[in-house]
């Protein structure tokens, strides 16, 4: 088969595409009905267990209270039975090790008899803890390969659910996952113990202004974007199949800029794809609500109602693989990489992220109340300065090659850390570092909000789509996020330098208390020196001119272009002060993580610069030699002929002999480049990837696309971006 009939059959399988049988929902059932139908839920836990043991589970899903083993097993029972009774053959511990996936290694729920036989068996020992072979995950360094244990451990503020497959159901129990000594290798536990450590000292504020609630959960709602390209060209690029980004592509002569695709209608097999992945994460009581195109050809948004961030951490990796193994059902494959293609926008994931007590209210949701307002203004100018404090460590939690192509590139948030708070908040803060110039006392009380804050909207219209970290409304939208990685990261980070910042004024207002100094003058004065100290990080405007580069360098706010400028921040003294005040990570896990992260760039890019050799030489080198043949042979045939052979025919052959060798060239230069990597530590060898391998790479893409220019476009062996992007 020659290359043309191969990309012609792609082109062919593509439109005809059997939309009709395929596209018929799986489910006719209506939500309510729907929604939760594979999930342990609360409901079903309070129907099927006895009244105490519910109540201690309850106890210790609240408050983290211990688990009697006796309780774990009488769950355990229940488990089992409900899961048998959806067809579950099998169990597993299911958990997110540091790369960035979920994993699990499944058991069957049979056990043997004496007589023989086998029993459906699952005791509260194996809902409580598993002992995965762990020297296969990255750790680091904490954990050597002979020593290979490590456990799982049941998190039981995460339901357990029922994941389907044609051929069998698996009972799924969220756990965390640590090394034999109890050090994390993985993304919940720290989320978990980020969550604990907010929890207490935001319960101390609340205490303060009276409140009786005695836990704060930080809520999540993550806004996913994703490409959906037709499975048949991916198949056809090695480069998508290997990297999850194409490595090489022209540029079209249509891309985004007639804005067409933004909130346009849906392509039907895309819809129809949408519905189905909409069902089955319905099934699993993820509460997904928004969907729609994005700014870029083929690219989407789907996004859930917020939760408990650690709910919404483990329902945003099962969203990221419902959609994928959905979107196979449809003849599509899911993109989920931070840049997929070059010229057209790039995905992320916006963090929203709030906090909550278990009264359910929302605290940074501006009050009615002058003592509303003195609360929301306390976990405000907390977070301005959390972040205004750690801004390195908001980077750090979303550096990572892929966001590289995306961070500071016009289209995503710049890699400098700034907040928007919108122009009216901004107005107030204002005030307040002034001296609260137009708040008033009245009766003794200052009233910090009646006048300071007479009529703040519910939901400010004014929106900064350039600022990475905007203030919007009621919770702050997170945006440098990648759409690929796991929220987790990000939100162990702003949980844990808020966590410092509220404890800190905590303990002023406390001391004010115990002191009989008056709250409210307290309050006012903290607030006026926080806001002093943090303005600098609080910016309005466009975040993606260049003046605003200027002025940010001018304020002293850290600018780390890269993850390999960013990744050193996380074992910065400063940050080992942090995470091991607050036991949200030790030293020893801080510097495991950052070896897995400067390892996991290295390889990336290792992966992606093999794959550009491999594509130049094996097929845009060959493609190319042969349209230089014909009209090499067109020339020669013309001569024959007796006819003068025209100027442009051998400048066209000239070009072409041209792109040719620096095609070749730049192989050869990036091939020396990966073949003599330095001597040195892990940050040495991701330096040389950012600093030699990478401007490497993009000389052969350039001369790779160059020549898409001018190859015959019937031999051109790779889908083109023309056709991955508008062929639907
Ligand atoms: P947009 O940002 O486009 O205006 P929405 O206001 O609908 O969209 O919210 C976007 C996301 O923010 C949704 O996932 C929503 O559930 C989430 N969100 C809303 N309130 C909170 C909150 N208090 N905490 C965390 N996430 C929230
Ligand atoms: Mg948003």
């Amino acid at each position: 088969m020659t290359y043309t009939r191969a990309r012609d059959a792609a082109i062919e399988a593509v439109t005809s595409w059997p939309s009709h049988g395929r596209c018929a929902p799986k489910s006719t059932l209506p939500i309510r009905q729907l929604f939760g139908s594979n999930v342990f839920t609360d409901d079903v836990m309070r129907a099927r267990l006895p009244e105490h043991i519910y109540k201690a589970i309850r106890e210790t899903i609240n408050k983290g209270a211990p688990l009697d083993p006796s309780i774990a097993d009488v769950v355990a029972a229940a488990m089992k039975e409900w899961a048998l009774e959806r067809g579950a053959t099998h169990y597993t511990h299911w958990f997110q090790p540091m790369t960035g996936l979920t994993a699990e290694k499944h058991d069957s729920f049979l056990a043997p008899t004496n007589g023989g036989g086998a029993v459906a068996d699952f005791s509260g020992k194996e809902l409580i803890k598993g002992e995965p072979d762990a020297s296969s995950f990255p750790s680091g360094g904490i954990r050597a390969t002979f020593e290979a244990r490590g456990y799982t451990a049941w998190d039981p503020t995460s339901p357990a659910f029922i994941l389907e497959n044609p051929n069998g159901t698996t009972l799924c129990i969220p756990t965390a996952f640590c090394s034999w000594t109890g050090e994390a290798l993985d993304k919940k536990t720290p989320l978990l113990r980020s969550m604990e450590v907010l929890s207490k000292h935001a319960v101390r504020i609340l205490r303060l202004f009276g409140s009786t609630a005695n836990q704060v959960y930080t809520t999540a709602g993550p806004e996913q974007e994703y490409f959906l390209i037709d499975k048949v060209f991916y198949f056809n690029r090695p480069d998508l199949i290997n990297a999850g980004r194409t490595l090489f592509g022209a540029k079209p002569p249509k891309g985004q800029e007639l804005e067409d695709h933004y909130f346009g209608a849906i392509p039907e097999r895309v819809l129809a794809c949408m519905h189905e992945t909409e069902t089955e994460l319905y099934k699993l009581g993820v509460p997904v609500k928004t969907r729609h195109n994005e700014v870029s050809p083929a690219q989407y948004e789907i996004a859930p109602i917020f939760e408990n961030a650690n709910v919404a951490t483990d329902h945003n990796m099962l969203v990221m693989e419902t959609m994928k193994r959905v979107a196979d059902r449809y003849g599509l494959q899911l993109l989920l990489h931070e840049k997929p293609f070059a010229g057209v926008n790039g995905s992320g994931k916006h963090v929203n992220w709030s906090m909550a007590d278990d009264h359910g209210n929302n605290l940074l949701k501006p009050g009615d109340t002058p003592h509303d307002n003195a609360q929301f203004l306390l976990f405000l100018v907390a977070v301005i300065k959390a972040v205004a404090k750690h801004a390195d460590l908001l980077r750090v939690a979303v550096a990572h090659a892929g966001n590289d192509h995306r961070l500071g590139a016009n289209e995503a948030p710049p890699a400098i850390v700034s907040i928007f708070l919108g122009d009216m908040l901004q107005d107030i803060v204002e005030q307040i570092e002034a001296g609260g110039a137009k708040s008033a006392m009245a009766g003794g009380e200052l009233k910090i909000g009646v006048t300071v804050l007479p009529t703040l909207p519910r939901d400010p219209g004014d929106r900064n789509r350039t600022s990475p970290f905007a203030f919007t409304g009621n919770k702050f939208e997170f945006r440098a996020v990648g759409s690929a990685q796991s929220i987790a990261g990000p939100i162990v980070v702003l949980n844990t330098i808020v966590a410092e910042i509220v404890d800190e004024f905590a303990t002023q207002l406390e001391q004010a208390v115990a002191t009989k100094k008056d709250l409210n003058t307290e309050i006012q004065k903290l607030l006026q020196a926080a806001v002093k100290e943090s303005k600098s990080v609080l910016f309005n405007g466009d975040n993606y001119s260049e003046a605003w580069q200027i002025e940010a360098e001018r304020r002293g706010l850290p600018n780390r272009r890269t993850t390999i400028d960013s990744l050193p921040d996380l074992v910065s003294p400063k940050a080992v002060a942090l995470f091991t005040k607050y036991g949200v990570l030790s030293e020893r896990e801080l510097h495991s993580r950052y070896e897995i992260f400067l390892e996991s760039y290295h390889k990336t890019i290792n992966i992606e610069s093999q794959l550009t050799i491999q594509i130049a030489q094996r097929m845009i080198l060959p493609a190319a030699l042969r349209h230089q043949a014909q009209v090499a042979e067109a020339i020669a045939n013309l001569k024959a002929t007796g006819a003068t052979v025209p100027k442009t025919q051998s400048a066209l052959l000239n070009e072409l002999v041209g792109a040719i060798e620096n095609l070749q060239s730049a192989t050869d230069q990036l091939t020396e480049a990966v073949e003599e990597p330095p001597r040195g530590d892990s940050l040495d060898l991701a330096k040389h990837s950012r600093d030699v391998i990478i401007p490497a790479m993009s000389a052969v893409r350039a001369a790779g696309d160059q020549l898409e220019t001018l190859v015959a476009d019937d031999l051109w062996p790779l889908p083109t971006y023309q056709e991955m992007l508008f062929i639907k």
